[in-house]
């Protein structure tokens, strides 16, 4: 990588951002694709949010990738923000424009594009999503966007499982989700479901951890999708195999959220025999960190 005078930043803001694979995922797009732009970690104190924003865009820095825990906090600072994203309430990547940033929300774009490349339909299916976080609420959203006709939300804390419901259902004009406990899971009607974990159980170094241990509960899983991506297979992906299903986990979305955005910033479409080479550099590097 030659840094010289037409050089272009990109880079990601968060706090904290030490642990982060996308420098890796945007500088070996640039090698490959031999586009002359360089990414790095920014970690901005909460405080500082709003001029980071506005001092990445007077230092003509081309795209940013904003992380825990600013994805809602910089709206308010865009210029402009994409109609998913800001039904979502959340943006993680920022594209430059002439008067500020305009944001978008490649996690979902980019879960959706992992899911098409690995087969999986969304449009017209009955699934069951684990969790109602950040993450959770996000796939809950993208599902909707995207059509899926029926989500059975599991929670721990149910209120927050019924909030999502309420908001969703309502923004999307239909009762598509239904909230429960995660105890209730036989009270879904038995068949197969694609199964979405986006939970935080099961996170290295809790490798061990899963929010359902019932293995009954699997057998409702034709698909395990963990957002998960570290340890590389997770307990709830080795849970759902035991069962009889095929399962994933979430490196495919950290990829594709990150292409997504590097589209997005060069006008340009990574071919899938690019994606699928840095797909494996990536997982080596996962491996090694
Ligand atoms: P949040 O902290 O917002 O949500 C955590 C979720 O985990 C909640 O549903 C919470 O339930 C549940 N949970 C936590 N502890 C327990 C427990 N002991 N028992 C049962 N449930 C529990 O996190 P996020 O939504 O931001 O992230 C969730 C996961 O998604 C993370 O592991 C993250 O790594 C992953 N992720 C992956 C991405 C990727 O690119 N692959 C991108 C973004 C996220 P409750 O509401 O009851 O507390």
């Amino acid at each position: 990588m030659i840094v010289n005078g037409e050089t272009r930043l990109c880079g990601l803001i968060g706090n904290p951002v030490s642990h982060t694979l996308s420098p890796f995922i945007h500088n070996t797009l640039s090698k490959r694709m031999t586009i002359n732009t360089v990414y790095v970690p920014f970690q901005v104190e909460k405080n500082e949010l709003s001029q980071a924003v506005a001092g990445a865009h007077a230092l003509n820095v081309l795209g940013m990738n904003v992380t825990v825990p600013y994805k809602t906090d910089v709206i308010p600072y865009l210029d402009a923000i994409d109609p998913m994203a800001k039904g979502i309430g959340a943006v993680n990547t920022l594209v430059r424009t002439q008067n500020g940033y305009k944001g978008y929300n490649t996690d979902m774009t980019g879960l959706c594009r992992a899911m098409q490349t690995e087969g999986i339909r969304l449009n017209g299916e009955e699934i069951i999503i684990l969790g109602a976080g950040g993450a959770a609420r996000s796939v809950a959203y993208m599902c909707l966007y995207y059509k899926v006709s029926k989500i059975y939300l599991l929670n721990r804390t149910i209120e927050k499982a019924q909030n999502i419901a309420d908001e969703l259902n309502k923004e999307f004009q239909r009762e598509a989700i239904i909230p429960m406990h995660l105890a209730e899971f036989d009270k879904i009607p038995t068949k197969k479901y694609l199964v979405i974990q986006g939970t935080s159980i099961g996170l290295h170094p809790d490798s061990e951890a899963c929010v359902i241990e019932d293995p009954s509960f699997y057998q409702l899983a034709h698909t395990g999708y963990d957002l998960i991506y570290r340890p590389f297979k997770t307990r709830f992906m080795k849970l759902v195999e035991e069962a009889g299903g095929v399962s994933f986990n979430g490196l495919g979305m950290l990829l594709f959220q990150a292409i997504d955005a590097y589209e997005l910033w060069n006008h340009l479409e990574i071919s899938d025999e690019v994606a699928m080479e840095t797909y494996e550099l990536l997982k080596a590097e996962t491996k090694k960190a």
